[in-house]
């Protein structure tokens, strides 16, 4: 016995000799250090909640005024800006010099939400969504158009709602078809566009998805001066089966997946000739009609994640972080020039909004909150937009675990 134990003994303690050598060896290698850090963070944590709490009461007291978002300044601005028509700076950073109006009624289409009073947009844009309009109800068996948002009177920013929509380049057209009457201010404000999506969250629901979609769609993405229309994956692949056939593929390539965009499709226009302040996207790649892998990748983000089969305990809520928002100064310089032209300055940010805007504005309590208008809500965690960096010329779901900045994300709302 004895002499079985001392080689048990020996060996424990040379491992036990060993094991100082083997921690510093791991340290080395890393394979330690993230408990290392966390012991360091937990000696940070209180200094750093500490300075957390005095930067939350410190803006009030300590800090210079916060300047006043572009949005009040925009949101303000109830007439547009009598200059010459051009578009100025991204369309998620801009503004519109010389906007024109879409009637709110034509003889294909019927302007919605009249109240926020956003159905102004470049001359070429208007003239764009009418000849959309026109053109779908003689050719494509669609009624006519319910036109959602363009842009404010001077684009920028909004108080609610969209990132982009801001150079009078943007338009939502909803999937609902216009009904065969005209519209009350009252319906305009209250009537719900129509889901057009299955309960699978994939596919679209055949009780409302029709062929004349898909050739509205079709009409859209086939303008040359269109750049992108962006719609639900499911509606992208509604379109590709639909169109498995057609040999001309590069309307197909304009049609773009993103996120919400079930109840609308959204037209983006290039930017137009004579707008030299305007900062264009990329072309869509046309050699890729985008229904294959990258459409495939869309479908695995928007289709519902199985409830965890055991009730997990709640989180606890954390603070939403707070909403980033663009000032004038970040605008391109012509927006100021916008803002100021032709009628009195934008009142003061503590003023109410305007009477005729007071129903889509928020109260100066809520801004910043910025309660989305639209029926769709957007999930937190969003892939980068379609194209929108010049080195992509397809959108980047394959990556969802990444979480792009909310400003980029939001681009293409
Ligand atoms: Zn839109």
């Amino acid at each position: 016995m004895g002499g079985m134990r001392f080689p048990t003994l020996a060996l424990g303690l040379v491992a036990l000799a060993a094991l100082p050598a083997l921690l510093v060896t791991q340290i080395q290698n890393g394979s330690l250090s993230a408990a290392a850090s966390k012991q360091k963070d937990a000696e940070k944590a209180p200094a750093k909640a500490a300075k957390k709490a005095a930067a939350r009461k410190a803006p009030s007291k300590v800090a210079k005024p916060k300047p006043t978002p572009a949005k009040e300044l925009f949101g303000a601005a109830t007439a547009p800006a009598p200059l010459a028509s051009r578009s100025i700076g991204f369309y998620a950073k801009g503004c519109l010099a010389g906007a024109s109006a879409l009637p709110v009624d034509g003889p294909a289409w019927q302007a919605m939400r009249l109240s926020r009073n956003r159905n102004w947009g470049h001359p070429d844009l208007v003239a764009l969504v009418e000849k959309l309009a026109v053109e779908a109800k003689a050719h494509d068996g669609w009624p006519g158009l319910l036109v959602g948002d363009l842009s404010q009177p001077r684009g920028g920013p909004m108080l609610t709602g969209h990132a982009s929509h801001q150079v009078g380049l943007d338009a939502d057209v909803w999937f609902t078809p216009m009904p065969d009457r005209t519209l009350t201010h009252k319906e305009r404000e209250d009537l719900s566009a129509t889901s057009m999506l299955a309960d699978d969250n994939v596919s679209v629901n055949p009780t409302v998805w029709t062929e004349a979609h898909v050739r509205l769609l079709k009409r859209a993405a086939g303008y040359e001066a269109v750049e992108r229309v962006l719609v639900h994956p499911a509606i992208k692949k509604a379109v590709c089966d639909a169109s498995k056939a057609e040999k001309d593929r590069d309307w197909l390539s304009k049609i773009r997946p993103y996120w919400g965009h079930y109840y609308h499709f959204h037209i983006r226009m290039a930017c137009p000739k004579g707008s030299t302040s305007c900062a264009g996207q990329p072309s869509v790649d046309d050699d890729n009609d985008g229904c294959g892998a990258e459409l495939a990748r869309w479908l695995k983000l928007v289709k519902p994640k199985p409830a965890p089969p055991v009730a997990l305990a709640p989180k606890p809520a954390t603070p939403a972080p707070e909403r980033r928002y663009l000032t004038l100064d970040q605008l391109p310089a012509e927006c100021r020039t916008v803002l100021a032209s032709g009628t009195p300055a934008a009142p003061p940010p503590t003023s109410p909004p305007a009477p005729d805007k007071a129903a889509a504005a928020p109260s100066a309590g809520a801004i910043g909150k910025a309660a989305a208008p639209e029926p769709a809500p957007k999930p937190a965690a969003a892939p980068a937009p379609p194209a929108a960096s010049a080195k992509q010329a397809k959108p980047a779901p394959a990556k969802p675990a990444a979480k792009p900045a909310a400003k980029k994300a939001s681009l293409a709302e």
